[in-house]
């Protein structure tokens, strides 16, 4: 059980993670990696003090190694679901369950773009984990749409349970070496219900499937933690980065404009030491 999970991989993330460390906390990083970060494309940053003329890429690999020179645990992956435990959290990350006391979402800016269909079938012949409904799918025919490597583990899982798998690639990336999988050209453009499940359409065509799982390096936040407070399309947060929900904060750009690195640190820095009281609070009052 960790005080902390961070949710991120960017400024905001390293941020967070140093200054709870800092004030005792123990927490660990869950990230899908800095190539999904923004900043990884800025060829030179030049408005981060102390640190002239750097590129993005090595800004974030400096934050990074500082967090981990200071204890702060990485764990790879992508974060698909938060759910309240009690007075806990347990997030899902790939196959495993991390428990902690809080959550920061330091998730950057991007949002999935679903396919047209996808939202409508989820849970209805759509999914988002391989793990938690390739069952439903036991000796039937899938396909699985990905746009990260992460999509192979779980077409790989879901090779042995399912009658078969066909793998379409939604962006580009290290692709499966398994020959249960049958690698598809075609590019899917829209889901809709069919007979027996749900229909991929191509440009030319359309397969039928019985379930469709789609997988991408980043997960809504209200559908990553169900309740979360959203204002306009950002997370919602007072002045101490708290959420409406409780030990759950947010920095960085989810929670809003300007989109620059300076108020992600700083962000990440309040959203540290708010949590850090909060749980101080919360275990005095246990105590009494
Ligand atoms: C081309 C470009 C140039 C820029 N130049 C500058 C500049 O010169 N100066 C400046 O101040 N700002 C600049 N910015 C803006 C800056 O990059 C962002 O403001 C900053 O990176 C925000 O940090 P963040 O921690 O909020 O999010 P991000 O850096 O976007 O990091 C978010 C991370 O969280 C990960 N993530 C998201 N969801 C999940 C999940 N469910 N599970 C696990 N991981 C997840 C993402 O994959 C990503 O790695 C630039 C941006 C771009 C695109």
């Amino acid at each position: 059980m960790k005080d902390l999970i961070i949710i991120g991989g960017g400024p905001g993330a390293w941020s967070c993670a140093m200054t709870a460390i800092n004030r005792g906390l123990t927490c660990a990083v869950v990230t899908t990696g800095k190539q999904f970060s923004g900043l990884t494309k800025a060829h030179l940053v030049t408005n981060y003090p102390g640190l002239p003329n750097i590129s993005g890429e090595d800004l974030l690999d400096k934050m990074e190694q500082q967090a981990r020179d200071m204890g702060c645990e990485v764990i790879s992956g992508n974060a698909r679901q938060i759910m309240p435990n009690g007075k806990n959290y347990m997030t899902l990350v790939g196959n495993d369950i991390l428990d902690s006391q809080a959550i920061c979402l330091a998730l950057g800016a991007s949002r999935p773009k679903l396919l047209p269909g996808e939202d409508t079938l989820l849970g209805h012949g759509v999914s988002w984990c391989g793990t938690c409904d390739g069952m439903f799918y036991r000796k039937k025919p899938v396909a699985v749409l990905s746009a990260w490597s992460g999509g192979v583990e779980d077409a790989e899982f879901l090779a042995g349970v399912c009658s078969s798998v066909d793998y379409y690639v939604l962006s580009k990336h290290d692709l499966p070496q398994d020959e249960r999988i049958v690698m598809r050209p075609e590019r899917p453009l829209s889901l809709e219900p069919s007979e027996n499940g749900v229909r991929v359409n191509f440009d030319q065509g359309s397969a039928e499937y019985s379930g469709v799982f789609v997988f991408r390096p980043a997960v809504a936040p209200s559908t990553l933690l169900p309740g979360l407070a959203i204002d306009g399309n950002v997370i919602a947060v007072d002045r101490r980065m708290a959420t409406n929900l409780p030990h759950v904060y947010a920095c960085g750009d989810c929670t809003g404009q300007p989109l620059q690195i300076a108020k992600a640190v700083g962000e990440g820095n309040i959203a540290a030491i708010s949590c850090a009281q909060d749980l101080a609070e919360a275990r005095k009052g246990e105590k009494m």
